[in-house]
């Protein structure tokens, strides 16, 4: 077994998703799969594929590929708006994509026309978290030139809402994502069948039953694989915040003062620390640091292990209480909790991903 390594546990991940897609078709939504973050390993989409999502999505488009492969038959949506200069590829991976701009609709509009196909678009609606969409004052306008444009199909609108503003989706929000549907419907003459009003953040609404009829898709992904909502990341009754548990080899093992000796300047990632003075304590260092994991978003499995701090390269950790006293060359174990962490281990080709069942 090589390290440092991420073991997949794909039994819960599959309780997760049946657990998440029980609740979705409870309130009369059907959920898309968001594979970002595990950057649509075929492993994972195949599981995900199995427990029954028809819809799953992704930013990038070479994931789009590893979707088509592995979960045949399903709807596919890019996350990431298209870049004009990759319309023919969007046209060609994704079956739907997230759109905002009337430019780049034109251009997917046209790489459609020259495939024979139709592309569906899901319009974006800045309901004040300011990252993607089209301002409520300006959906009449973008409606009307939508309304030209023969190879697009306008599948919905959509909503992304406590990703860069951190603004909670609430009654007031969905309502404007709403009215932005009726006021495109008009301009098109046709109806607009989809409402996607967001991700993660959204499921405390959808569990409370507060979310408005008419929403009728949900994109998610940290609610399946880290078993929370994305709010104030509350860990959800009935699911596993445990999926992922990454290992690392211990590479030193000495006793060392707890304060740095000498004069302090900044750390190797342009940061001051404070230090508490505990003494001696035994530290060790781990084989794996910040090129391939975020460390604040990792909880060691032993709870008398506590993580310092971390380098490129290196993890440190104080494991004067260890409940089992580690030596040189011990594998110490951590469950993923955090969206970054597990985001960084799966774009890392030094992390060997390893799948595992009960
Ligand atoms: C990443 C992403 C999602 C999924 O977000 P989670 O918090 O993982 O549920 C949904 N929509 C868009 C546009 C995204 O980029």
């Amino acid at each position: 077994m090589n390290y440092p390594s991420v073991e997949v546990r794909l039994d819960k991940l599959e309780q997760n998703a049946a657990h998440v897609l029980t609740t979705c078709y409870r309130h009369e939504i059907e959920p898309t799969a968001v594979t970002k973050v595990v950057s649509a390993h075929p492993d994972l989409v195949r599981t995900l594929h199995r427990t029954g999502f028809k819809s799953m999505a992704d930013s990038r488009l070479g994931n789009l590929r590893s979707l088509r492969e592995n979960a045949p038959g399903v709807q596919l949506g890019l996350l990431r708006l298209p870049a004009i200069s990759r319309a023919p590829e969007v046209v060609s991976l994704a079956d739907v994509s997230l759109n905002s701009e009337i430019e780049t609709l034109r251009a997917l509009d046209s790489a459609a026309g020259q495939r024979g196909i139709n592309h569906g678009a899901v319009i974006m609606i800045d309901v004040g978290d300011l990252r993607e969409g089209v301002w409520p004052d300006d959906v009449e306008a973008i409606g009307g030139q939508l309304a030209e444009l023969s190879n697009i199909d306008v599948v919905g609108v959509g909503t992304n809402l406590a990703c860069y503003g951190g603004v909670i989706p609430g009654r007031e929000n969905m309502d404007e994502l709403l009215s932005a549907r009726g006021i495109l419907e008009a301009a098109l003459g046709r109806r607009v069948p989809m409402v996607s009003a967001g991700n993660s953040a959204n499921w405390t609404m959808l569990e409370g039953g507060e979310l408005p009829a008419e929403v009728n898709n949900l994109r998610l992904g940290e609610v399946i694989f880290l078993g929370n909502e994305s709010v104030y990341r509350r860990r959800i009754e009935g699911m596993y915040g445990d999926v992922f548990t990454l290992k690392a080899e211990i590479i030193e093992l000495k006793v060392k003062p707890s304060m740095p000796i000498g004069e302090r300047g900044q750390d190797a990632f342009g940061k001051s620390h404070d230090f508490e003075d505990k003494g001696e304590r035994l530290r060790a260092i781990a084989a794996v640091g910040r090129a391939d994991v975020e460390p604040e978003g990792l909880e060691p499995c032993d709870p008398g292990i506590e993580i310092l701090g971390a380098s490129s390269d290196h993890l440190i950790l104080d494991v004067e209480d260890a409940e089992e006293g580690p030596v040189l060359g011990d594998i110490v174990s951590f469950t993923v909790r955090g969206y970054s962490a597990l985001l960084y281990l799966f774009m890392s080709p030094y992390v060997d991903k390893i799948m595992a069942q009960g």
